[in-house]
């Protein structure tokens, strides 16, 4: 893989983090958790067949492929008028590259999962996606998000990968993201500035943004505990199995007042069906004060689909994610009540 240029700080504590990230904003720097997402996302504007060969220069021999960074190439006053197109577009991309990456693999206090006294539960931003699979607690309290680890990537990209990065990516399909927003999580947002919660739903302001300012890094996401008679479910309706992205994910979760309803609380979350993860509002006047059975679960399931905002692309058409946002909204309305004991 052919990378930018970039320098990589490694800081020992989050408060030299937190003064690293202030002191280079200006000059471009980029958070590094697993990297499953950021390494990707650097190399692509530089591609092999965009590079040319070197033609001899103080440091290659001619014709062996280098990054046209790496070779110094790129700086070169090239007369060859293809050379210059090619020069401009290297040049262009390389000025959306950060000039510091800062790893924040040190950082042993970012990483974990803890409940407290109240029993809410807090994920530090860098623990991995394995650690959250083989939580038991998180398994069998906060349910959905123990699914959606089950179902983000392969077991290499989840050993890797990292919460902290699937949030802060920002992307309407990610795995992590959709289950947090059903679950009401809440982010620890941190600067040298000082911290801020934000809710996960309403982090991400469009495919890859977010709320987050220079200087700032997520540091953990803490979810409410759970109220008695209240469960969970995440489904990922995608092509294949594994290493795949949703075409459809839709993450429940409900409260009854008791086993059999009525419900008190309920929060869907819609994920791919939106430029960000949409927590389906409509469902809630829907079902709230109801008891959870066929006829209202059918239509808070109709409600969801409301809610959803698909587009046609590779994966799937909009009419299609359509009718998969209802038919896995009913799915997973009702194995969340089942969670809870209730039957439908
Ligand atoms: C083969 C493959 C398959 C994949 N499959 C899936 C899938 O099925 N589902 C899915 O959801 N994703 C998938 N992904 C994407 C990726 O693995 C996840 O999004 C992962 O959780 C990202 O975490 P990371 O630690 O690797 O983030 P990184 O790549 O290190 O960072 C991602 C972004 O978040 C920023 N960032 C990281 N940590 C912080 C922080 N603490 N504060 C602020 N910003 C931060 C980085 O600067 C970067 O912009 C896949 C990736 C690959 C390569």
């Amino acid at each position: 893989m052919i990378l930018p240029r970039f320098d990589v700080l490694v800081p020992n504590s989050v408060d030299e983090a937190f003064a690293m990230l202030s002191r280079y904003a200006e000059k471009g720097i980029r958070i590094l958790a697993g990297g499953t997402d950021l390494l990707v996302d650097l190399r692509r504007p530089i591609i092999p067949a965009a590079i040319p060969s070197c033609e001899g220069c103080a440091r290659h021999k001619s014709g062996s492929i280098r990054s046209t960074v790496d070779c110094g190439w790129w700086e070169s006053d090239s007369s060859r008028e293809s050379d210059r197109a090619l020069l401009t577009k290297v040049q262009d991309s390389i000025h959306k590259y950060p000039e510091y990456i800062i790893s924040l693999h040190k950082l042993k206090e970012l990483r974990g999962i803890a409940v407290n006294e109240k029993v809410n539960l807090r994920v530090g931003a860098m623990t991995t996606i394995t650690d959250i699979e083989r939580s038991g607690i998180i398994r069998e309290k906060w349910t959905a998000l123990a699914e959606g680890a089950d179902s983000l990537g392969s077991p290499l990209v989840r050993n890797r990968g990292t919460i902290g990065g699937n949030i802060a990516n920002a992307r309407p399909a990610a795995d992590t993201f959709i289950p947090s927003v059903a679950l009401g999580g809440v982010l620890d947002i941190h600067s040298e500035k000082g911290s801020r919660k934000v809710p996960v739903d309403s982090f991400a302001s469009a495919p890859g943004e977010t709320v987050m300012e220079k200087g700032e890094m997520i540091t953990g996401i803490e979810y409410p505990a759970p109220p008695e008679f209240s469960g969970s479910a995440y489904y990922k309706l995608a092509n294949r199995k594994a290493l795949e992205i949703c075409n459809v994910g839709v993450a429940v979760w409900i409260a009854l007042e008791k086993p059999g309803g009525p419900v008190t609380d309920i929060r869907v979350a819609l994920g791919a069906v939106g430029p960000t993860p949409i927590l389906a509002e409509s469902v809630k006047e829907v079902l709230v004060g109801k008891k959870p059975e066929d006829a209202n679960i059918k239509k808070a399931a109709k409600a969801a689909r409301e809610d959803a905002t698909p587009i046609d692309d590779h994966r799937g058409s909009a009419w299609y994610r359509s009718m998969m946002v209802e038919l896995v909204t009913d799915r997973m309305i009702r194995l969340a009540v089942e969670r809870v004991g209730g039957k439908v």
